[in-house]
């Protein structure tokens, strides 16, 4: 069982990927039951775990008197909803052997709502954070007890009383990451996508790139017909919007920031992921160049990314294959008239864009490299703690 996995199945990002399946798959035709059913759980979900009282997604707000009627309303739903799931053979969820956690999460939600009543009553509590109730925290303890003495599963009395001393001096408690629960700390911490000097990187013109221009004008025979998916097609305009956001951040000319964003957008996805209309829309150029760069970069092999300048080639095939079809305005050459013309706006813009999908897509495949080798102690470490062995 692990309770991180299960999170993630049951979230809205699934039930959203599920609803925009449905849309352009028809083998996705009769999805949106489990669409419904993972929302349904997200937001169950969200309600007993929130940390914050100032959160943007409407159930993971504080319980408070403000947002009360509302969880209540949804609680009550929810717990119809629950007790009206039926198994395939028509037997009802709750009286399956299965009922223990739909009971739970339905009794869960309802004791929250008295909880909160009676803080407020007794002690004029404003508002109730139900993260603080849960035992992640102990989990994260034992995740750190464990950890210690060289990943001891299985401390003596003694080794428990001098792990725990240990922490209690370094009062650092960080749990694995393969537990079930993540420390507070880790959610809030930012990841920084792009390092900043990427486009000092790029600009350096070596001497690969006059070969690669050469190899271009040359017969390519392997990229010439290669498609995209609907799926990738809307996935990708999707990325492109962040890309916009930012590129958004990294510029200071307000000509340039125009040419990058374009609200006018019918595209699936991002009208189903957007809440509060708060996301980027990218324009027509910023998506063509990242839909060429994910063409480019589903083209290589895995083995080719650890070669020498692998990037810096890439750019250039890329940047060669777009540069005369993105930002051909009127304004756009005007504004560029007067400038350098290797370093001008146009130039910097199509560069930015590009390695910013870059470093994006490449981090993500070398994630997910990473993640597809199991380790020898993640692999049998419950087998030899259940066996005791
Ligand atoms: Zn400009």
């Amino acid at each position: 069982m692990n309770v991180r996995l299960a999170t993630q199945v049951l979230s809205s990002s699934v039930s959203k990927a599920l609803t925009f399946c449905q849309t352009i798959d028809k083998e996705f035709d009769k999805s949106s039951a489990t669409a419904e059913f993972c929302l349904k759980i997200n937001n169950a979900f969200d309600i007993l775990n929130c940390r914050t009282k100032f959160s943007k997604n409407p159930y993971n707000q504080a319980l408070s008197l403000n947002t009360f009627d509302k969880y209540e309303h949804f609680i009550n739903e929810f717990e119809t909803y629950i007790y009206g799931l039926q198994l395939t053979d028509g037997c009802t969820v709750v009286n399956s052997l299965r009922k223990t956690g739909f009971i739970g999460l339905v009794w869960g939600l309802k004791n929250l709502l008295i909880c909160f009543n009676t803080l407020r009553q007794n002690y004029n509590m404003e508002y109730v954070l139900s993260y603080k109730m849960s035992q992640d925290h102990l989990e994260t303890f034992f995740s750190a007890m464990r950890s210690r003495g060289g990943y001891n599963n299985n401390p003596s009395a003694k080794e428990f009383k001098t792990s725990y001393k240990k922490l209690l001096v370094h009062h650092h408690v960080s749990g694995s990451q393969y537990g079930n629960c993540l420390p507070e700390s880790m959610f809030t911490t930012k990841q920084n996508i792009i390092p900043d000097s990427i486009i000092q990187d790029t600009d350096t013109d070596s001497i690969d790139s006059e070969q690669d221009f050469g190899f271009q004008n040359d017969h390519d025979y392997f990229h010439t017909h290669f498609n995209v998916s609907a799926f990738v097609e809307n996935i990708t305009e999707y990325i492109s919007g962040f890309i916009a956001k930012k590129a958004l951040k990294q510029i200071n000319c307000d000509v340039c920031k125009g040419y990058l964003v374009d609200n006018k957008t019918n595209n699936i996805l991002i009208n189903i992921k957007d809440r509060n209309n708060a996301l980027t829309k990218p324009s027509k150029d910023v998506f063509y160049l990242c839909s060429v760069s994910e063409k480019w970069i589903r083209c290589k092999q895995v083995k080719d990314m650890y070669k020498n300048n692998f990037i810096n080639k890439l750019y250039l095939q890329i940047k060669n294959d777009v540069y005369r079809s993105v930002f051909n305005t009127s304004t756009m050459d005007t504004h560029i008239s007067g400038q350098t013309s290797f370093t001008n706006h146009k130039e910097q813009l199509i560069s930015i864009i590009i390695n910013t999908y870059i470093t994006l897509r490449l981090r993500s495949i070398a994630k997910q490299t990473e993640n597809s080798k199991i380790s020898i102690r993640k692999k049998f470490t419950k087998l030899i703690t259940f066996r005791n062995e």
